[in-house]
């Protein structure tokens, strides 16, 4: 009797143990994941994925950032099979395309959104944007939003024409601004910069034939002078490459983004991105 209870004692003090490890390391799984470690996919699967509404901030909303969209042996490029495969997981897994005027209305409390919005994003305003995946969002009744750097349209090979930007937009899609050069603009003088980002929308909107609200930062960069002269230039909102989802706490000139490459194991990777961002998010170490 007395060394049953004894049994029962280590069983108890064993469970207690056990317990506080796994609230322990569950942080350090996290962390893991977020460094692009995957060998913790199985503990990840045990942790409960946060209702989007219970996330400080509000609803957490997807904006997925691509570059090229072709079998090119590139990070930057997503090949065709894949991204199909990716934009029938997403249309089968119940999410509605946005476009970024519906995103902005919605941080601004002023518009509602589909259920599992995602607003699928390009940067650069390449040829094969218009070759590959354009076809492809068509057939799953998806809609993106191109970044296009309005001096290389029209002029320089591999890049898309500005008749092809407007058969996209009659077919739901968007073009936005991504500067004139694609110089990185946390290296240019405050009139390079200016210039940047007016002439770009003008040249855009003259070729459009509509306001150009939005612009992504090439390669991300910015700051929040930049920021500030992105407001100034008469842009309603800009995006990054910070990772993450976006929010009502966004800061609306440093939109998150989720980047897709061209990996080793791309439309896995891509689940595990469309997934945990929300959870990055709620646990705050994407944040800054
Ligand atoms: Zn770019």
């Amino acid at each position: 009797m007395r060394r049953s209870w004894r049994l029962l004692g280590l069983v108890v003090l064993a469970a207690v143990i056990c317990l506080a490890a796994v609230t322990l390391l569950r942080p350090a799984v996290h962390e893991a994941e977020m460094a692009g470690g995957t060998d913790s996919t199985q503990e990840t699967k045990e942790v409960q994925q946060p209702k989007p509404d219970t996330v400080e901030g509000g609803p957490q909303i997807l904006v997925l950032n691509y570059h090229k969209v072709s079998d090119e042996f590139l990070s930057l490029a997503v090949a065709p099979a894949d991204f199909d495969w990716q934009m029938r997981y997403l249309k089968e897994h119940g999410y509605h395309a946005i476009t970024p005027d519906e995103l902005y209305d919605a941080i601004e409390g002023t518009g509602t959104l589909p259920d599992n919005p995602v607003l699928i994003t390009f940067d650069d305003g390449y040829q094969d944007n218009y070759d590959n995946a354009y076809p492809i969002l068509k057939k799953y009744g998806l809609k993106g939003t191109v970044f296009v750097v309005t001096s290389f349209l029209g002029t320089r090979k591999g890049y898309l024409t500005w008749d092809e930007c407007r058969e996209m937009e009659k077919n739901g899609m968007t073009v936005a601004s991504h500067t004139v050069d694609h110089k990185s603009m946390t290296d240019l003088t405050n009139d390079q910069l200016r210039a940047e980002l007016v002439e770009s929308k003008k040249k855009a909107e003259a070729e459009l034939g509509h306001e150009v609200k939005y612009m992504a930062y090439p390669t991300g960069a910015y700051n929040l002078h930049i920021a500030q002269l992105v407001r100034e230039a008469g842009y309603k909102a800009a995006f990054t490459i910070k990772y993450g989802g976006v929010s009502r706490k966004s800061n609306i000139y440093a939109l998150e983004r989720v980047p897709i490459f061209h990996t080793e194991k791309t439309n896995r990777d891509f689940v595990e991105r469309i997934h945990y961002t929300p959870q990055f998010e709620s646990f705050g170490w994407t944040k800054h």
